[in-house]
């Protein structure tokens, strides 16, 4: 029987309508507005066709959001100096460094910049550590947008054998902890994995987060498992996964499709996160 196919967009319109109602009830309370800032180092067109999509949202959502486009040239000390006054700037509830930068600058040692608590993207080390504690702290987008995604769909984590294929600081690892806390028995997969149709065959929940299209086969899929396909790769033919959607939906009992699957709860979760960083700092400042 073929898989029910999972609709990321409606999902994602849900989740961002769940975040509407909150910032409605946070300005209620507070008078103020959750705010994100951006910022975007020289003029990628990707980049910037990305963090236009997240000012978008951010509008619909209620959330203000101020963009800080930097030159291609900025130095580290420059981004420095605006992460730092951002960390400062009380109108300003996440800060999001849209990466890659420039190769003069470090992402890495940008992004640990960032005040944990307005680390929206939930890449900087502390809330890397945070994660990795089990304790609350804010999480990565696109995890924990599987994560919602498997939620939504009542798809069982307790005992079920998770398989994350792919171990990046931004995904896969990310996952594999959330998965975890989930209580799922959770086997990461990689590059030099020896056997990864093997090891894709055991998983109730699989994963595929490589960006390499169609790698994961129909036949590596369990009957009925759950699959996430988080691959975003251009061919001439349009965008594909890293799932052979076509062969993988005959024996999963679940299945994302690309596009329109993970893509669509990425920015719906930095609004989550958004809003949760601003209730957590008007908490912090109001009087006791
Ligand atoms: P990455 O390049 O940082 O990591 C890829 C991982 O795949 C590595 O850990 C590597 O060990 C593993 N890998 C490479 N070749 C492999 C192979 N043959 N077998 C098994 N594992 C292999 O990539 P990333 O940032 O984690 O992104 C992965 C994919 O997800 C990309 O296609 C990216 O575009 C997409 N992505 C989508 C979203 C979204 O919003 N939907 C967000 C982030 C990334």
């Amino acid at each position: 029987m073929a898989a029910t196919v999972i609709d990321g967009r409606e999902v994602a319109r849900l989740v961002r309508e769940e975040v509407r109602q909150e910032v409605e009830a946070l300005v209620a309370q507070t008078g103020v507005a959750p705010g994100l800032a951006t910022v975007l180092v020289g003029e990628d067109p990707a980049s910037a066709v990305y963090v236009a999509g997240k000012h978008r949202a951010c509008a619909e959502a209620g959330i203000a959001s101020i963009h800080h486009p930097l030159p291609a040239g900025a130095s580290h000390e420059e981004l420095a100096e605006l992460l730092h006054a951002l960390n400062a700037d009380p109108a300003v509830s996440g800060i999001l460094l849209q990466l890659p930068v420039p190769d003069h600058l470090e992402g890495s040692a940008l992004t640990a910049l960032i005040d944990p608590e307005k680390d929206v993207d939930g890449l900087t080390p502390i809330s890397a550590g945070r994660l990795a504690q089990g304790v609350p702290g804010l999480r990565p987008c696109t995890p924990s947008g599987v994560i919602e995604l498997l939620r939504r769909h009542e798809v069982e984590l307790t005992g079920a054998e998770a398989v994350v294929v792919g171990r990046s600081d931004l995904v896969g690892k990310p996952l594999a902890a959330l998965l975890l806390q989930g209580n799922a028995t959770v086997t990461v997969c990689h590059s030099r994995t020896r056997e990864l149709p093997d090891a894709c065959r055991r998983a109730d929940v699989l994963v595929a987060a490589v960006g390499i299209a169609r790698l994961v086969r129909g036949d590596w899929v369990k009957p009925g498992a759950a699959v996430i396909d988080v691959g975003i790769n251009r061919l001439p033919e349009g965008l594909v996964g890293d799932v052979d959607f076509d062969g993988a939906r005959e024996r999963a009992g679940l299945i994302t499709p690309v596009p329109g699957g993970v893509g669509p709860m990425t920015i719906a979760m930095l609004l989550r996160n958004t809003v949760s960083a601003a209730r957590a700092q008007a908490l912090v400042r109001a009087p006791s």
